[in-house]
């Protein structure tokens, strides 16, 4: 249940509210919005009488919320949420775009990469320090000294960093160092991480599990939201099917149903979701067309190199190429 506040109403009506909902033994969540606060109720096993809270002062109305998820569903705040990373401003309707390479390798790699998007026109720089690999074989990141690489790429190129928190244990590893925490697809239904990632005061970039729906999606955002961490950026990143001429299916369609259900920005990340270089630009205009908030995308100078994903890693002119059809796309729609 949602109880609506007047757009006039005071610190004492909104305290009034809060405290018969806290009497009940349930949960308060004041939700501020741009017009008025809302009070969402958490943690009812049952429907809430609305009758507790009509003709209260300062109440408009008290409505039941439908969906499973409740903080992060149009439901409980119908106005888009904004994530401001540094001065940099995710779901305001304007594209961002976040590129790096897959994994940190050494800094020359980084601070080579870092120069070229950045001239390209990306906002905010990508790279893994911690890899989740399918093969124990593989290479696994260079876990603590790649995050000192990426706190001096945000220092040298002036771009806030994005990073993968793999576990519990080194979260709070990747929170020092990070501006925004991603958590991955093998890890969306982590539930230890998720709650984790909901007490820090960092924004959370959260990648759809790849055999999710999106009704999981937005319950897995909900754990971090639940726990007070409201700076979530949804990642659609390609979906497991029968297919096999791309390494997952990008899921298109999940971008207009997640605007429809959630507040939360989406943004699409068409390089783990082709698993090939030649489907990452088609992929990336299409977002863009499907009016995604942002494009996070691989990029390395030396692909055939690459400890990771070089296959699907754009050579820097490809993704200056990328850039601009991009905002090709995005200004043939807002004109
Ligand atoms: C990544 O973005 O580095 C990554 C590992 O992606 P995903 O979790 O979507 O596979
Ligand atoms: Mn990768």
């Amino acid at each position: 249940m949602l109880v609506v506040m007047d757009h006039n109403a005071t610190k004492e009506q909104i305290d009034t509210v809060v405290k018969i909902i806290e009497g009940r033994g349930l949960t308060a969540r004041p939700i501020p919005g741009g017009q008025r606060v809302s009070i969402g109720i958490l943690n009812n096993t049952g429907p809430v009488d609305t009758s507790l809270f009509a003709g209260l002062p300062g109440v408009k109305e008290a409505i039941a919320v439908t969906r499973p998820y409740k903080l992060v569903s149009r439901e409980v705040k119908t106005e888009d949420t904004i994530v401001d990373v540094g001065g940099i401003k995710i779901g305001n309707g304007s594209l961002t775009i976040l590129a790096g390479p897959c994994a940190i390798e050494n800094e020359a790699q980084a601070f080579t990469i870092a120069e070229k998007v950045k001239a390209s026109g990306a906002h905010i720089f990508r790279g893994g320090a911690f890899k989740p690999r399918t093969s124990p074989y593989s290479f696994q990141g260079l876990g603590e000294a790649g995050l000192e690489i990426l706190s001096r790429v945000r220092d040298k190129f002036n771009m806030p960093v994005v990073t993968e928190a793999m576990d519990y244990e080194t979260f709070e590893l990747v929170e020092e160092h990070a501006d925004i925490i991603q958590i991955g697809t093998r890890n969306m239904q982590n539930y230890t991480l998720l709650k984790r990632a909901g007490l820090s005061p960092k924004p959370i970039l959260l990648k759809r599990g790849m055999a999710a729906t999106v009704e999981e999606f937005l319950m897995a955002a909900e754990y971090i939201l639940e726990r007070g961490n409201n700076h979530v950026i949804l990642c659609e990143r390609g979906v497991r099917t029968f297919v096999d001429h791309s390494r997952n299916t990008l899921d298109l369609s999940a971008i207009p149903v997640i605007k429809k259900e959630s507040h939360l920005p989406i943004i699409v990340d068409p390089s783990h979701a082709a698993g090939k270089r030649e489907q990452v630009l088609p992929l990336s205009r299409a977002a863009v067309a499907a009016e995604a908030d942002g494009l996070m995308v691989e990029v390395h100078h030396d692909p055939s190199r690459a400890m990771s994903d070089g296959a699907q890693s754009l050579y820097p002119e490809q993704f200056d190429v990328l850039c601009r059809h991009a905002a090709a796309v995005y200004d043939s729609f807002h004109l």
